[in-house]
């Protein structure tokens, strides 16, 4: 695991197995040791680290041991070819620990054979839930963006339920300059096929009919053990999740008490995406103009506090004092999504971020950008009709692309926090929250499901 909206549910999981009565280790670098630490809190799941390659190996500069510090072009691939290096460590663990089962990130394809060395079962855990995992596999499969005539004219996804139309300009586009990422996606696919299994980062409920299309017509062996982020319950433990946060938890938590239930929306975009001035100055004066109540998560330039930020309209601050908050660097989301206060999200679509929101019952304004997160936005808008798009259509890459202008995320944010459609949304986001609790308590499908991915490691062991 690399990037943070890999890493986190990833110890969300790890908190999860720990929680049932498993013995949990965590194989990572030494840089990324803090950022597990604070999010496994006072869990006693065994870190074990390996040695990152040096310098001399990798050509990164001291210091690379996660995407985050790799974002630009140049480094990620060379952060995407260290990350074989870590082969040779990994098994040398598995030798020694000996363990009932691996379960590793999409981005060790290598992981598979790796473990299977050992006669361990290597599951995969991408942190994604079954409907973008059907239409990842479904694109794979028919390739139908082969068959359009331009990049902005529809196509339906092949063999998967719903009649769920892309173009191919929101397809994740791999980078050209280099065939390392290419391959590696390739081969995280063909490994995938060879792995014992699939955990997916959803509940049954929430997306039924895509749930039993990857089991069933997909034919892919698939435990669903989420949302992981559930694992989170106390307030300190949601504080504490993930990066250090750039604001106190009870400050915020004062903040948000001042406002009333469902009031405010909550506008973040990830752990990766830094937007330009232009976007940022668009995006303050959309929420200024919505009147609607807002924290916003600004990772550009995280300075402190009072400091004036140029990319802010004039007086911008001093106006909004006690309507908006604004995080610049690190928000404790899962805690701020949860507040009983926060009723609407605006999101990137990341999974993780897509789920947090459902879990704390808001309605959402998409706005992705990267990976897979055009599927994501479907599915908020067209399956679950829980969130509606703010416009984008093209697959930007983190940050860049065109500047979305005020009229249009003032509308937006109007439309997912005042009035009845945006109420329905809140009701049915709400609905699709209690469902997502009641499934990880005892009896619920990911509490079941659990067992019947023991239950299938103890059958395989014998
Ligand atoms: N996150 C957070 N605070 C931030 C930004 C992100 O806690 O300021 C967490 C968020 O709760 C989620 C993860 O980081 O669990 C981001 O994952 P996601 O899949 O939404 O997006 P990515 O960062 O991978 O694009």
């Amino acid at each position: 695991m690399q990037a943070n909206g890999h890493i986190i549910p990833c110890i969300d999981l790890a908190r999860l197995f720990f929680s049932r009565g498993l013995k949990v280790t965590i194989i990572t670098t030494h840089l990324n040791v803090p950022l597990i630490s604070r999010t496994i809190g006072k869990s006693k799941i065994n870190i074990k680290t390996i040695q990152f390659p040096s310098p001399q190996h990798t050509g990164l500069p001291e210091g690379c041991e996660n995407s985050e510090s790799a974002l630009a072009p140049d480094k990620f691939i060379k952060f995407m070819k260290a990350t074989i290096l870590l082969r040779e460590p990994l098994e040398h663990v598995l030798q020694q620990e000996q363990p009932n089962c691996l379960v590793s990130d999409m981005f060790f394809p290598w992981s598979t054979d790796s473990a299977a060395k050992f006669n361990i079962p290597r599951i995969v855990f991408h942190g994604l839930g079954f409907f973008p995992l059907c239409v990842l596999a479904c694109i794979r499969q028919y390739k139908p963006q082969e068959k359009v005539s331009s990049y902005t004219e529809p196509f339906l996804v092949p063999n998967l339920p719903g009649e769920i139309t892309l173009t191919k300009m929101q397809l994740p586009q791999v980078p050209q300059h280099d065939k390392v990422f290419a391959q590696l996606l390739e081969e995280s696919n063909e490994s995938e096929l060879k792995s014992y299994g699939v955990i997916a980062n959803s509940f049954y409920e929430l997306e039924p009919v895509y749930a039993d299309h990857y089991r069933n017509e997909l034919g892919r062996k698939a435990w669903h053990l989420g949302p992981v982020s559930l694992c989170n319950r106390e307030t300190e433990e949601k504080a504490c999740r993930g990066r250090e946060s750039s604001i106190d938890e009870h400050e915020c938590l004062k903040w948000l008490q001042s406002k009333q239930p469902n009031s405010v929306v909550y506008v973040c975009f990830g752990s990766m995406t830094v937007f330009g001035d232009a976007q940022l100055k668009e995006i303050a004066m959309g929420l200024e103009a919505s009147e609607v109540p807002f924290i916003w998560v600004v990772k550009k330039g995280a300075k402190s506090e009072g400091e004036k930020s140029e990319w802010l309209p004039e007086g911008f601050e001093e106006r909004i004092k006690g309507k908006g908050l604004i995080i610049r660097g690190w928000a404790p989301q899962v805690m701020i999504l949860d507040h009983e206060c926060v009723g609407g999200f605006v999101t990137h679509c990341g999974w993780n971020s897509t789920l947090e929101g459902v879990c704390g019952g808001c309605s959402m304004v998409t706005w992705p950008m990267y990976g897979e997160q055009f599927y994501n936005a479907k599915f908020l808008s067209d399956v679950v009709k829980i969130g509606v798009g703010v416009g984008v259509q093209t697959w930007i890459g983190m940050g860049g692309g065109e500047v979305v202008k005020k009229d249009v995320i003032e509308k937006a944010v109007k439309r997912i926090m005042v009035g009845d459609e945006a109420e329905e949304m809140r009701n049915r986001a709400k609905e699709f929250g209690n469902m997502a609790k009641r499934a990880v308590e005892v009896g619920g499908s990911s509490y079941n499901d659990f067992n019947s991915l023991i239950q299938d490691l103890r059958s395989r062991a014998h």
